[in-house]
């Protein structure tokens, strides 16, 4: 199979909306990462996804739809905080989990009673899903477990030959997935830390709960219990406070003979002479935008990272330690 690469516009909207027609799958930008989308009505289509990703079957599925796609066709028990949380934050990169109408195909669900829905901001993301007007089941575009992708070359890289077509939408500006916010009961919960802090959803609804997955148990949101997010390459994972430590560890391994580069903010990275550098960027916001660039980068060039914690660890930073703990963590 070939796989295209084309801007978003009239002509691959209408290939994109055929390949979708039919129960293929497309590779679309949003405004966190690229996604490979499919018919959420669609078994067939939705469990393709599964395959072509590798992805564990107990792992559910986020459903797409465009800004003015009446959701009530496809959940139900809407609270009032998560009414107030779409208004403040929508559309953008926030998921919430609702009870299912079951109108979507179980496979999204993996069997759940609910149903992840996400109204995404990028512009070509909302063009495309204006376009089938059709609900979209899409995990990130990349072979499971390994980095997410925030490009098209990205997807390009993990699934040449598997899909027919990905539309380019640019870089993502934001860099790591949305938050999944669970709105099944009194008070939102986090799932997944993303873009839309703890912080921002505070804001508007008074407080939030967080769930942190405790490893063997069963996880309220499947996703949380996979590796994810890793390099080919091999991983190190320093605290800040450990810099001198990292930078002699590298340092180290360069005399060995390994390749090796440290991945750090740039504070840090001003710090550091003579030794390859994969710098993350200042502010959280960049430090988000870049990681999986970063990534991908360092396992494309050197045989290991030596990643550095951002001294920053607050506000979108929380998603960004999660994404870069689980990216190095030991067993992959
Ligand atoms: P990904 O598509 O790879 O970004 O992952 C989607 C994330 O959303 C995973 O962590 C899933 O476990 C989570 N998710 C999707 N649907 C649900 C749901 N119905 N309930 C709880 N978590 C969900
Ligand atoms: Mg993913």
């Amino acid at each position: 199979m070939i796989t295209q690469i084309l801007p978003v516009n009239e002509a691959s909207l209408e290939a994109a909306r055929v390949i979708i027609a039919r129960g293929g799958v497309v590779g679309m930008p949003t405004e966190t990462v690229y996604g490979l989308g499919a018919n959420a009505f669609d078994t067939v289509a939705v469990e393709s996804i599964f395959k072509i990703k590798g992805r564990p079957n107990d792992n559910p599925l986020i459903v797409h739809v465009h800004k003015d796609y009446d959701i009530t066709t496809l959940v139900k028990d809407i609270p009032d905080y998560a009414k107030a949380l779409a208004k403040a934050y929508l559309p953008g990169p926030l998921t919430m989990v609702y009870k299912s109408l079951g109108t979507v195909s179980k496979a999204v669900s993996c069997g759940l009673d609910t149903l992840a829905i996400r109204i995404p901001s990028h512009e070509g993301a909302q063009r495309f899903l204006k376009y089938v007007n059709l609900p979209i089941a899409a995990p990130s575009a990349n072979i499971s477990k390994h980095v997410s992708p925030t490009s098209a070359e990205h997807v390009y890289r993990d699934l040449n030959g598997k899909i027919e077509l990905i539309l380019d939408g640019g870089k993502c500006a934001g860099g790591i997935e949305s938050t999944v916010l669970d709105c099944t009961g009194h008070i939102p919960i986090i799932l997944r830390s993303g873009l839309i802090t703890r912080e921002m959803i505070a804001m508007v609804v008074g407080d939030c709960g967080e769930y942190v997955y405790k490893d063997g148990e069963k996880a309220l949101s499947p996703g949380l219990k996979y590796k994810h997010y890793s390099p080919t390459c091999k991983t190190k994972l320093f605290s800040s406070g450990d810099f001198n430590k990292a930078v002699a560890y590298c340092k180290n391994q360069i005399t060995l003979g390994v390749k090796c580069a440290v991945m750090c903010d740039g504070a840090a990275s001003e710090k550091i002479v003579g030794i390859p550098v994969l710098n993350l960027g200042a502010t959280a916001d960049e430090i988000a935008a870049n990681l999986y660039l970063k990534l991908r980068e360092g396992e494309d060039c050197y045989d290991e990272i030596v990643a550095i914690e951002p001294v920053m660890q607050d506000g979108v930073m929380v998603g960004v330690m999660n994404r870069l703990k689980k990216a190095c963590a030991e067993v992959k």
